[in-house]
């Protein structure tokens, strides 16, 4: 097929509209090349799009609109087109909701050099006010960099006259915007840490295995503080040296301060920083730099996996368990997947890097699909952290205090060595509910089947399904009783509370994403704390990824039971992979670690596997437990969440589904439910789920598009795939 079409020809222009296909269109003047990205016209409308063809000539000549224009931005490489075909039919999503998640970068659009940009300048102000001095600030912490009127009002919280009146100083300096800003190169030459035997066997491999530029993925195993990012940034270095480029994704990439810096000192320069936070100018930079090869390294969420590279050659998933990685919410996906789909594309290599790989690579390495790489130790001094429980069946304590008499008198002891303790519980908030003394009535989400959460800290009531919020009100809203609401349970403000009542002279640091203005106030907390600002850190989930606290010895889990209750099939699994991920955090350096787990249930497999620290043998126990369910990884499991605002009409709608199950039936497919979803309502929806299990070598995919094509669906009815869900 040719890949330029000249003025006239008819070309197929895929946009980023619902619309089950691509439309054809006259080239404009000039001519376009396949994979443009274009304007065209729709209905009234100008709208993005990408030539993605020939036209398919169906209609009347004379009746085809003509493109409107091509747009400033290199086209689309056949090869990302091929991701995003594959993609959408690997995950049954549209693939103009695909080409959405790749054309995010804003500005694609703008006409060149129509906006202005602001950045740091060298006048002094005349006057100095608390207004002016976080403009000033702000830019001080971008160095060069520079953003629109709008960003940079936004992100120092002033109006744009504030910033306007410092461009009239000199201040700040306006000028037309610098679209293609280069990075610093990286220099992969500079010298590496002196690798230990088993970080120099793993290193030597991955670089062969990237310079071969064929596709591979490898599973790098390795317990916290192993060297496992040591090893990928060697191998960072292999890809750039061969000229290629690199993408690590993270899962809570708002918070890599420590990571990036580094990156910036194993490579003399800051990498790109890919994720939902960017200011708008960063994005269309990064977009742009990596669609020309020129940024060479990507630090990025797994949206980062949908830029234009020209020339990829690794993909390091790290923390490749982390329940992050799926995409819950629009395009339903799994990064790890998308990265193994993208990298086969594209002959690069794949890391999946964790101490606790999930069961799916795990399973992939055992059948000899990915090579799987082992560090066993940890590096230097450090050893892995002793592991212990504390029987909450033996210890007294009152109903609202959830520090056992043992582990604070294990805090005490790590305060007055000066080190430092961690206790974890894995739920924000302060109370998990809300419950009313005179009536019983508990508080919950008007829209979802859900309890709201009281966040005293921020003085309100939170849905953590929909984000929805309220004050928190002194009245029960069922019987109006006044002062009669009691918080029930812990979260970690309330864990917060109980360590500063029991430890009043101690620095106390309670980490919650919630409890930041910004993710840069948390990310400098956190290192703050790296460096030992605080000697109690009470922490969630975040607190478990990837920190380095070096003065840390002790990690208290309040509740390690908390996971284990429920009947998900993967249950299990997290827990084991969130308990020793938490305790990875203590004696990080020379001081030795210790973890505790607060548990009522003591002789509990799973608990007893995560003490042993036996994994090898809890996977293996796990695996026959799955491969005798016929579930994932040993079989195939498909989730459809029908939804809509009236419950009858949503089971109505899934019963039909149910019924009408030939397609599946031919493949030897299952069907179950429809049965309320894992989350019943939402935002004022009700959801109920039909689950599809079917055999390892079953064509799912395409059966499950023949099935979901017989339902039309009425009304505000709609209809979401979940390939793989998380949770069954
Ligand atoms: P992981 O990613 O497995 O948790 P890291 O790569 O973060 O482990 O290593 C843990 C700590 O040990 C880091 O501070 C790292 O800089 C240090 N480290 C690991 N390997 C070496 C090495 N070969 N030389 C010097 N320091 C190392
Ligand atoms: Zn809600």
């Amino acid at each position: 097929m040719t890949d330029f079409f000249d003025e006239g020809t008819l070309v197929a222009v895929l946009t980023t509209q619902p619309l089950d296909r691509a439309l054809d269109y006259r080239a404009p003047e000039g001519g376009c090349h396949l994979g443009a990205f274009v304007e065209v016209p729709l209905g009234p409308r100008k709208v993005l799009g990408v030539v993605w063809g020939a036209g398919q000539g169906d209609y009347d000549y004379n009746k085809v609109r003509s493109v409107i224009r091509v747009l400033d931005a290199a086209p689309l490489r056949d090869e990302m087109k091929a991701f995003l075909e594959r993609a959408a039919a690997y995950t049954l999503t549209p693939l103009p909701a695909m080409l959405r998640l790749a054309t995010r970068a804003p500005g694609l659009g703008d006409p060149p050099s129509m906006r202005k940009v602001y950045r740091r300048g060298d006048g002094a102000p005349d006057r100095v006010t608390k207004a002016r001095t976080a403009v000033i600030d702000t830019l001080a912490e971008y160095g060069d960099l520079s953003f629109t009127l709008k960003e940079l009002a936004e992100m120092a919280d002033v109006t744009s006259s504030v910033v306007k009146g410092l461009v009239a100083q000199g201040v700040v300096r306006e000028e037309d915007s610098p679209r293609d800003l280069p990075f610093a190169r990286l220099d992969p030459s500079l010298p590496s840490k002196a690798l230990t035997e088993d970080q120099a066997a793993a290193s030597a491999h991955l670089a062969q295995a990237v310079t071969s530029e064929s596709y591979g993925t490898t599973l790098l195993r390795g317990v916290t503080g192993s060297g496992k990012t040591e090893v990928y940034l060697e191998a960072v270095a292999s890809a750039l040296r061969a000229g290629r480029q690199a993408l690590v994704l993270l899962p809570e990439i708002a918070l890599t301060e420590q990571f990036l810096t580094r990156v910036e000192a194993r490579f003399g320069a800051k990498p790109a920083e890919w994720h939902s936070g960017a200011t708008m100018t960063e994005r269309r930079r990064i977009w742009r730099m990596v669609g020309q090869g020129q940024a060479q390294l990507v630090i990025g969420a797994r949206s980062a996996l949908f830029l234009p590279y020209q020339n990829l050659g690794l993909i390091v998933v790290d923390e490749e368990h982390d329940t992050s990685y799926k995409q819950e919410d629009g395009v339903l996906y799994h990064a790890r997947d998308m990265a193994v789909l993208r990298a086969s594309i594209c002959g690069a290599h794949v890391v999946l890097a964790s101490a606790t790989p999930s069961l799916e690579s795990w399973a992939n390495a055992e059948a000899g699909k990915y090579t799987r790489l082992e560090l066993t130790s940890r590096f230097g001094p450090a050893v892995m952290p002793k592991m212990g429980t504390i029987d909450m069946r033996a210890e007294t304590l009152r109903s609202d205090r959830w520090v056992s008499p043992r582990l604070k008198a294990e805090v005490d002891a790590r305060l007055e060595r000066g080190e430092q303790a961690m206790l974890f519980i894995n739920r924000r908030g302060y109370a998990p509910i809300t419950l009313c003394r005179a009536c019983g009535h508990q508080i919950g989400c008007d829209d979802c089947d859900a309890r709201m959460v009281e966040h005293r800290f921020l003085k309100r009531l939170i849905c953590h399904q929909c984000g929805e919020s309220k004050p928190m009100p002194t009245a029960c809203p069922s019987c109006e009783a006044e002062d009669k609401l009691a918080a029930v349970g812990p979260g970690v403000e309330r864990l917060g509370e109980e360590a500063a009542a029991i430890w009043p002279e101690a620095r106390i640091a309670t980490l919650s994403s919630d409890m930041y203005g910004s993710a840069r106030a948390l990310k400098a907390e956190i290192s703050a704390i790296g460096e030992g600002a605080a000697d109690i850190i009470i922490g969630t989930q975040l607190v478990a990824k990837g920190h380095n606290f070096p003065k840390l010895t002790l990690v208290g889990v309040i509740d390690a039971d908390l996971g284990l209750t429920g009947s998900d099939l993967r249950a299990a699994e997290r827990t084991f992979q969130l308990m020793r991920q938490v305790a990875g955090r203590a004696g990080r350096a020379e001081a030795p670690g210790t973890a505790l787990l607060q548990t009522y249930q003591p002789e509990h497999p799973v608990i007893r596997a995560i003490l042993a620290g036996e994994e090898e043998a809890f996977w293996k126990a796990e695996a026959d437990e799955r491969r005798g369910a016929g579930m994932p990884p040993y079989g195939r499991l498909a989730g459809i969440i029908l939804s809509g605002p009236e419950v009858g009409a949503v089971f109505d709608a899934g019963n039909q589904l149910a019924r009408n199950d030939r397609a599946l039936r031919e493949i030897g497919a299952q069907v179950f439910g429809p049965a309320p979803a894992p989350i019943a309502r939402v935002r004022g929806r009700h959801r109920v789920r039909l689950l599809v299990k079917a055999d390892k070598g079953a064509p799912l995919q395409r059966a499950l598009a023949q099935w979901i094509s017989q339902i039309r669906l009425k009304g505000d009815l709609r209809l979401a795939v979940d390939i793989d869900p998380q949770s069954f």
